[in-house]
């Protein structure tokens, strides 16, 4: 082993956590250095969050061409062009790339592409992706790997050469039919997206429904969406073998409550969750323990069983969210500030980028029942939204659980713009606000977010028989 050379601080992993924390420290005037082996930025600027919604976009672009009579504009000839969708994402990303390096640059924190894994106690060996290695050290180590798409073992899945959500982004040409393995939101968002570029789609759910984990409102509204946009749904499906290459053209051996079947399309994009980046890192050389499931053992101060190693995001198993990474770092660097942060109780708000979207923070109507958690419902159709109703975007609903002592426990929107009211709705719960402190805002009209004047002003008052445990 080289002599290893010093530093402060040593990140492995330059995605939402890990590049907050060598910037941070960097601009603190520490000696810091992030390692990453593949895309500067890590996964959300470069293959997900802000790419998938880059396409999500020129989706909704392509339905309002379809759409275009509805609005009075008669469309003349048009097609969709992926290889011009595919160069829009590529700008995108080639912009993010540069952001991302002038904040290394002006953090004066240094950025190295590589595998880094630890050699000794404190101690990371970095496999430079130029060749040759470099030996570091330091006092304050911090794991920020993320994650990858999983590929299940499914006879034939892997010789069949499926897309991820990278290959899927990079798409120059139009699948003809696509297979989409995984009804959670990653196969949501390429599913929708995909059929609006005129791509046949088929979702394939090992479940009984899209989105299992929702609500039954939420989900009958996610079937009808899909059902309206001509997707396909077969759920309840296990697959047993994958003949073919996707690309070209592939067949699912599917086992259905009906009986077998085999499905046969072009093109194969697996979604169907994420396998955390801890393999080969040597952490059993510092005592470092994983999950069962892969993901790094932390504490709720993020804190991994070796002393002076923290970790962070998608590794360290929490919710599989750039904001939520973000917090991570921030609960990190306040601790290392003297604070007593922990991750215990944190509100995990999400959005799911359909058209419309699928915005949740707190408890889910499902949960209090099955948890017997006393509440009121409150609940209001976007039809009622009269911003809804001048951009044609009527769909869905929202809805929220209130205690009986005024507070918000859960909110759930199905619509348009909707992720945007989120932050109104967390500030009340997390301030342990009365839902009334949202009801009394003067809203500006017509905006998305009035609805929320109309969905707390219709919560149903407590009466001797309220609040009945699982709601009215
Ligand atoms: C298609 C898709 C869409 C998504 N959309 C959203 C969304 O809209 N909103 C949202 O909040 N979340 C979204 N997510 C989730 C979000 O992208 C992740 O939760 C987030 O990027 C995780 O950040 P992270 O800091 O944990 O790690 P990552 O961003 O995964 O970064 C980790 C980096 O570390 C590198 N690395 C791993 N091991 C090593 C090593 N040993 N040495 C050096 N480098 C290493 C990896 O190559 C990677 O670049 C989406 C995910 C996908 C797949």
């Amino acid at each position: 082993m080289s002599t290893p050379e010093q530093y402060d601080a040593i990140v492995i992993g330059s995605g939402e956590a890990g590049k907050w924390m060598a910037w941070t420290l960097g601009a603190q005037g520490q000696r810091v250095i992030a390692l990453e082996d593949k895309r500067i930025g890590g996964a959300c600027p470069n293959v997900a969050c802000l790419p998938s919604k880059n396409l999500v976009h020129s989706a909704k672009v392509a339905s309002f061409f379809q759409r275009g009579p509805e609005f009075g504009i008669v469309p003349g000839d048009w097609h969709v062009d992926m290889a011009g969708v595919n160069a829009r994402r590529q700008r995108l990303v080639d912009h993010n790339v540069q952001v991302h390096l002038a904040n290394f640059a002006k953090s004066h924190s240094e950025i190295v592409m590589g595998f880094g894994r630890f050699v000794a106690e404190r101690t990371i060996e970095v496999a430079l992706n130029a060749g040759g290695t470099r030996t570091l050290r330091s006092d304050r180590i911090f794991l920020a790997t993320g994650s990858r798409a999983t590929i299940e073992p499914i006879p034939g899945l892997t010789e069949s050469k499926p897309l991820t959500h990278i290959e899927a982004l990079e798409l120059t040409v139009l699948p003809e039919h696509l297979i989409i393995v995984g009804g959670g939101f990653v196969g949501l968002e390429f599913a929708q997206a995909m059929r609006r570029f005129g791509a046949r789609v088929t979702v394939v759910e090992r479940n009984p429904s899209l989105a299992h984990q929702e609500d039954p409102d939420v989900v009958e509204g996610l079937q009808q969406l899909f059902h309206d946009d001509g997707i396909e749904v077969i759920a309840d499906a296990e697959i047993s073998r994958v003949e073919g290459l996707s690309g070209t053209s592939v067949s699912l051996y599917l086992q259905l409550p009906s009986g077998k079947t085999v499905l046969q399309g072009s093109h194969l994009l697996v979604a169907t969750g994420r396998t955390p980046n801890t393999q080969n890192m040597g952490l059993e050389v510092v005592g470092i323990k994983t999950t069962p499931a892969g993901h790094i053992q932390v504490n709720d101060r993020l804190e991994t069983t070796a002393p002076g190693v923290w970790a962070m995001g998608d590794c360290a198993g929490s919710p599989h969210f750039t904001h939520i990474s973000y917090d991570d770092f921030r609960t990190v660097r306040d601790n290392l500030g003297g604070a007593n942060r922990t991750t215990a109780g944190r509100q995990v708000p999400f959005c799911a980028f359909i058209d419309p979207e699928l915005a949740h923070v707190g408890l889910r109507e499902s949960e209090a029942k099955r948890q017997g958690i006393p509440y009121r419902l409150t609940k209001v159709s976007m039809q009622s939204n009269l911003r809804a109703s001048t951009i044609s975007e009527t769909r869905g609903f929202i809805k929220a659980l209130v205690s009986s002592d005024d507070r918000i426990l859960g909110f759930t929107a199905f619509g348009a713009d909707v992720g945007e009211l989120l932050p109104v709705v967390q500030l009340a719960m997390s301030a342990n606000l009365p839902y009334t402190a949202i009801r009394s805002l003067i809203v500006t009209h017509p905006t998305i977010s009035e609805g929320l004047v109309t969905l707390f002003s219709a919560v149903p008052s407590l009466t001797p028989n309220t609040p009945a445990p699982g709601g009215h």
